[in-house]
């Protein structure tokens, strides 16, 4: 069975396995040979992304009623994980596109669902979230794009920056004011499935330390129609409550990356510091390494049991915004300190452009940035603390 039809066999408990076997047979024979290639050399993975297409990847979360895998989040973010221990910058590539699936499949219209969903889940429309902007990012209702109503359709004005496959892409869920006077501000808020047409054009690729071949660019709006059907459920005014729906599946997301760099780090680790010798033993016998590998794989581990709780929350339905946030925070710094760890460890060759391990700490900063920063979850978590046990 090809890796493709395993991956549309779907994801109850039986299947899981055989899914994640299928991800990372595929990972390590047609990924992880390239990855130092087009990390190295910042170029879009083409082929890749085509074979993507094909095991169904861009429709990982969406139901199967609409064409996609109908993965559950526990099992999206075991996926999601895998890939990211050979090469995060490549879940980049659907994750965020899943988030406009997710804002869809949970907000969207009927006409919104038939219309855009079958085409999400086939790669054939491909894209992502376009939030932030140059003068707003963690406070999203300090937005200033416009949408305007214009008889039987709105026109868009402003500028979204690190838009995740902001050339690659095709479709965006962008975050708009449609009443930017609207007291509070999150009130005069909505979402737009906005695909590329006149009016709506893209920067250059934006130059970072890591997280290459994946393209992030800013995207213009001047003077961009759109029909009111486009609005995400129809109706003005829902789309700061809508984003909060959406980040808990990026954060689980998120997380999981972070796990999949954490394990990634430590896994090399080990594997080093059992063959590189000094004062003639290997440097896994010196307890100075010994006492660094046991806090990575404590650190991995206990970032893994947080995403699946945060994950498990989600497909049962509940509200899972701290459960995200944590496995988020943890996740990701997680990430962050075993990638300088194995640094520390591979001593010399971590910072060599030959081992794995410098992309590790390119990548891992990111995560403790990207939806929502860890700032941010800090104090979600605290609010739901609060919240969740009142005196
Ligand atoms: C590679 C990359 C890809 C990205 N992809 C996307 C994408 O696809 N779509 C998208 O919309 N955005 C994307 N982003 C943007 C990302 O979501 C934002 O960078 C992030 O939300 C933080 O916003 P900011 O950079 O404007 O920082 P700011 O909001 O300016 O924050 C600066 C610092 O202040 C802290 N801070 C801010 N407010 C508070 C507060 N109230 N309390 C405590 N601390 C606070 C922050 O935690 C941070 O440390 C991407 C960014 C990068 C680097």
């Amino acid at each position: 069975m090809s890796v493709a039809e395993q991956l549309n066999t779907g994801s109850n408990v039986g299947e899981e396995a055989q899914i994640l076997d299928s991800i990372e047979k595929w990972m390590e024979r047609d990924v992880r040979p390239h990855v130092k290639h087009f990390d190295h050399a910042d170029e879009y993975p083409y082929e890749i992304v085509e074979q993507m297409k094909e095991m169904g990847l861009f429709g990982a979360i969406i139901d199967t009623e609409y064409g996609g895998l109908g993965l559950s989040a526990s099992t999206y973010a075991k996926v999601v994980e895998r890939m990211s221990g050979v090469w995060m910058a490549l879940t980049g590539i659907f994750n965020s596109h899943l988030i406009m699936a997710t804002l869809v499949q949970r907000f969207g219209t009927d006409d919104q669902k038939n219309h855009f969903l079958p085409k999400f889940a086939s790669g054939e429309l491909r894209g992502g979230l376009g939030l932030t902007e140059p003068d707003a990012g963690t406070d999203l209702q300090a937005i200033r794009t416009k949408a305007i109503l214009d008889g039987d359709h709105y026109v868009i004005n402003g500028t979204k920056t690190w838009i995740t496959n902001g050339i690659e892409g095709s479709c965006f869920a962008i975050l708009v004011k449609t009443d930017p006077e609207a007291d509070p501000r999150h009130k005069g808020m909505s979402f737009f499935i906005a695909e590329k047409a006149d009016g709506f054009t893209v920067s250059g690729k934006l130059e970072k330390l890591g997280y290459k071949s994946i393209d992030s660019a800013e995207l213009f709006f001047e003077d961009y129609k759109i029909s009111k059907g486009n609005i995400v459920g129809g109706v003005e005014g829902q789309g700061f409550y809508q984003a909060a729906g959406g980040l808990e599946i990026g954060r689980i997301n998120v997380a999981a990356r972070g796990v999949g760099i954490a394990t990634a780090a430590l896994n090399d680790s080990i594997a080093y510091a059992q063959v590189r010798k000094t004062m003639g033993k290997p440097i896994a016998q010196h307890q100075a390494i010994a006492m660094k590998l046991a806090d990575m794989a404590t650190r991995a581990e206990a970032a893994r049991l947080l995403v699946e709780k945060a994950a498990a929350a989600y497909d049962a339905g509940e509200r899972c915004d701290m459960e995200a946030g944590m496995a988020k925070l943890f996740a990701s710094e997680a990430a962050l300190e075993n990638s300088i760890e194995a640094m520390r460890i591979h001593g010399a060759y971590g910072y060599s452009k030959e081992f794995d391990i410098e992309r590790y700490y390119r990548d891992a900063p990111l995560m403790c940035i990207g939806e929502g920063t860890n700032e941010i979850q800090r104090i979600i978590i605290a609010k739901q603390l609060v919240a969740r046990n009142p005196v």
